[in-house]
């Protein structure tokens, strides 16, 4: 295998730090180049599900995010004025057996570290921001605002929803403001308390959901709230809000709702995007990932996730196909293309089913919850199981035939 080949991550969010630290990992050369002046994460909280679990495993870092997270009970669904249960899906005993993985609650910040751990300072560049991508038949190059250029084997665009690099693979188009927008705060409990079960829960309400989870091992919760809006949200929209705006967009929730917005102190409000999934991601030496490739809603807890798969399956390509650029992308398109563009269509889905508007298609709903969990209650509710049986780590690369590089 060539190791040796130069690979140039743009983008060190979650998607990007994940992948030098498979590259690196691998034994190739790697350089990340970060807008931001150093590696930081916004304050909020973030499943992973086993999916994603069962790479993190693999890259020897279960054990911290196991110190630093939490582990939810169940998946639980419940009706946001009653607060009755809709349905429930185990999860903490029930996750390593059938998935190989738990599930874990985590602080955005602290499952960013514990994957920047990975990446030793020397291949990061801070406050660079990328501004176009060039390339070759022998190597394809990125150009950054302080005029500076790398040249590399290989770029990855790991540059989130509005990526530079994909504008530059296929043309500018922006996301689709998807008419929701989200209040986002964390709470300091100082350990689980009685309005908050130690469960992922997700409350249902007309045109609107809430979610809450504990992270840090229980001395915080995160909330989750996504109501309809039928304002026109800026491309770059996210802000401070206030208390009493979350509590005024969902007055008449129940009282545990309430309680738990009463406490919030810093909450943020961001406008959604996603795009459609693509064709492709790959021109020649430059390909996308993560959020660049297939930006989606967060209605199955799945885009960190995603950005994580590809990159599992990205270096293992690269290393499998020993430096034939082409053939790794081709099979890391095939690999994830399917899934991506299949979870990516099934969260803008979600957004329809829990928000049904009529008390009557919310009981019909909630019957078929009830109904199918008696048959499979890991099938019920947000019905992502088959999310969860994917195993990046049974990804082959395919040796037998080789492509050429399309320019
Ligand atoms: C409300 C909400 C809840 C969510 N909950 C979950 C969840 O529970 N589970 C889950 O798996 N996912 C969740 N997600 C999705 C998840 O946050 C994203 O899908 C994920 O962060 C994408 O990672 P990424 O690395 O692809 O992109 P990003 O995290 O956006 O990182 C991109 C990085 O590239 C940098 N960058 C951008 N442009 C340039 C440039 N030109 N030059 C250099 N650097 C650049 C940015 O500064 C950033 O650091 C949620 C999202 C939202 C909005």
């Amino acid at each position: 295998m060539r190791t040796n080949m130069r690979i140039g991550i743009v983008g060190g969010g979650i998607g990007g730090v994940a992948l030098a630290g498979s590259l690196l990992q691998r034994g190739f050369e790697v350089r990340l180049f970060e807008r931001a002046p150093g590696f930081g994460e916004i304050g909020a909280g973030i499943q992973m599900t086993p999916n994603a679990v069962k790479v993190i495993k693999s890259l020897g870092l279960l054990d911290k995010m196991l110190a630093a997270g939490f582990l939810p009970q169940s998946l639980v669904g419940r009706n946001w004025r009653s607060g009755r249960e809709t349905f429930r899906t185990p999860l903490i005993e029930t996750c390593p057996v059938l998935y190989d993985a738990p599930f874990i609650h985590i602080h955005r910040a602290d499952l960013h570290a514990i994957l920047a751990s990975l990446v030793p300072d020397s291949v990061a560049n801070f406050g660079v921001s990328c501004t176009g991508v060039r390339q070759d038949k022998n190597s394809a190059v990125a150009s950054f605002s302080d005029g500076s250029e790398y040249e590399a084997d290989l770029i990855v665009g790991a540059d989130g929803v509005r990526s530079v690099v994909r504008a530059g693979l296929f043309g500018p188009e922006a996301p689709r403001f998807t008419g929701h927008m989200c209040y986002r705060a964390v709470v300091p409990t100082g350990g689980v308390v009685d309005y908050v079960s130690p469960d992922a829960s997700f409350w249902f309400g007309p045109h609107s959901h809430v979610v809450t989870y504990y992270v840090r091992g229980g001395k915080a919760v995160n909330i989750v709230a996504v109501a309809e809006t039928k304002e026109w949200v800026e491309e770059s929209w996210n802000a401070p809000s206030s208390k009493e705006e979350m509590l005024g967009a969902f007055r008449g929730w129940h009282r545990n709702v309430e309680t738990l917005f009463s406490k919030v102190d810093q909450v943020y409000k961001w406008g959604l995007f996603d795009r459609d999934p693509m064709t492709s991601w790959s021109k020649g030496r430059i390909t996308l990932m993560g959020d660049a490739a297939h930006p989606m809603l967060p209605f199955l807890s799945q885009g960190a996730a995603m950005a994580i798969e590809d990159a599992y399956v990205l270096a293992e390509s690269l290393k499998g196909h020993g430096g034939d650029v082409a053939s790794a992308l081709r099979d890391y398109e095939a690999e994830r293309l399917p899934r991506t563009s299949r979870v990516q269509l099934e969260a803008r889905e979600r957004g329809r089913t829990y928000h049904l508007p009529s008390p009557l298609a919310q009981a019909k709903r909630d019957f078929m919850y009830w109904l199918r969990g008696l048959f499979n209650p890991q099938a019920t509710g947000i019905q992502a199981n088959w999310v969860y049986q994917y195993d990046a780590r049974a990804f082959r690369p395919n040796l037998s035939d080789k492509p050429r590089l399309v320019a």
